[in-house]
């Protein structure tokens, strides 16, 4: 037995114990049977396998449970699944900025908004290069390109030079991931052929909230991309972005569109909004961090086998505020100087944040091999989680 499984199981003993204290303590009131009804929820989330058959019923008792105790409870579940310390590095350039012409009301990208943002023409292979070797020196193992298109039709060009991106990129020894607009599947399937790794494409948010937010493309129409980039075989990257101005119920039914997938995505990126004046969303306040932690927390249990990603908007967490993200169960960010259009922590300040913190950085492919849904199948399969831990 390896000492990550001993600590997740002395963590779960000691929390199971704690647990029988306070509810013996407080078993009168109302409010604590509630939490301890929540409890044996997340007691018997931390010993199930991985499903994709969440109601919303069950997936918003996680999220309400009290903060302290579904931090716990995604701690204790990050470690039967990954190794407790190692977080993925991965870089984003921007090789097509602006001029968009969808109406995502938050993007500095979108040309119907005043931004002050120069749109430009896509990048040479050259500039692409010269990012991603910055990136692997930096310690980067994954490298992703955006372009502010609202899909890929009629871009025949724009694809073959994408593709040359991608295979160069994968020569490197990098994972490789692009994010541009809607995906056929013809489109994706070359994308795989030349080396893809991953696409993503977030939900942004629930359904239901959605139309407040775009009115340009439909959610199903993302659900689509999302199904071609799957049925392709390349890793599915997926998530949203707190602090549209949705609600807690919001954040569940996004989250119950995530985990209900046919397959889990492999990698989740929770954005927090960094308001863009001009946008109709530039005033809007920042998502209160114990929001933020409870998405975090509840996708990690949620979907643990996936790698769940910090993006936008963590330069404006504290360094305490990302460790205990981590802690909850994140394990990936994006690093370098910006991303897309927003700031990002730099390779500098993140070596730091991880010296301090005793984190590490994943390995290449280490995510792709043994996260998402080749892990939840395993896991299934085998029901021994612990075997599966022992190799990590
Ligand atoms: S988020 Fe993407 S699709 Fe939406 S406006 Fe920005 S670049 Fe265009």
């Amino acid at each position: 037995m390896n000492h990550i499984l001993r600590f997740s199981i002395g963590l779960e003993r000691m929390g199971i114990g704690m647990r029988k204290r306070l509810l013996a303590t407080h078993a009168q009131t109302p409010a604590s049977v509630a939490m301890g009804d929540a409890m044996t929820l997340l007691e018997r989330v931390v010993s199930a396998p991985p499903k994709n058959t969440w109601t919303k019923d069950e997936i918003s008792s996680i999220y309400n449970t009290p903060l302290m105790e579904l931090t716990y409870a995604a701690a204790t579940l990050h470690r039967k699944h990954h190794p407790h310390n190692t977080v993925q590095t991965c870089t984003l350039l921007s090789i097509k900025t602006g001029g968009c012409t969808e109406d995502c009301s938050y993007c500095a990208q979108s040309s119907r908004y005043s931004t002050g943002l120069t749109a430009t023409k896509l990048s040479t292979l050259e500039t692409v290069m010269t990012a991603a070797r910055e990136a692997k020196a930096n310690g980067s193992t994954r490298f992703c390109m955006g372009a502010a298109w609202r899909d890929m039709s009629g871009r025949t060009r724009g694809l073959e030079r994408i593709k040359d991106m991608v295979r160069e990129v994968r020569g490197l020894g990098m994972e490789v991931c692009v994010t541009l607009g809607m995906l056929d599947s013809k489109a994706a399937e070359e994308l795989k052929d030349a080396g893809l790794t991953a696409y993503n494409h977030n939900l942004d948010t629930s359904r239901e909230f959605y139309p407040k937010v775009i009115t340009t493309r439909g959610f199903d129409e993302r659900l689509r991309t999302i199904e071609n980039v799957r049925n392709a075989g390349i890793s599915v990257c997926t998530g949203g972005i707190l602090g549209l101005g949705e609600t807690a119920v919001d954040h569940v039914s996004f989250l119950h569109t995530l985990s209900t997938l046919p397959e889990h995505p492999e990698s989740v990126p929770i954005n927090a909004l960094v308001p863009i004046k001009g946008t109709p969303l530039g005033e809007n306040k920042k998502v209160p961090f114990d929001s933020f932690l409870r998405v975090v927390a509840t996708a990690r249990i949620l979907m643990p086998g996936s790698i769940v990603r910090l993006a936008a908007g963590r330069i404006n967490l504290t360094e305490e505020q990302q460790v205990l993200a981590f802690f909850a169960g994140a394990n990936a960010v994006f690093t370098g100087e910006r991303m897309l259009t927003t700031e990002c922590s730099g390779f500098e300040a993140d070596r730091r944040l991880f010296e301090k913190w005793g984190l590490a950085n994943m390995k290449a492919f280490r995510g792709e091999e043994e996260g998402g849904a080749k892990r939840i199948a395993e896991v299934e399969k085998s029901g021994k989680i612990g075997e599966i831990i022992e190799r990590v």
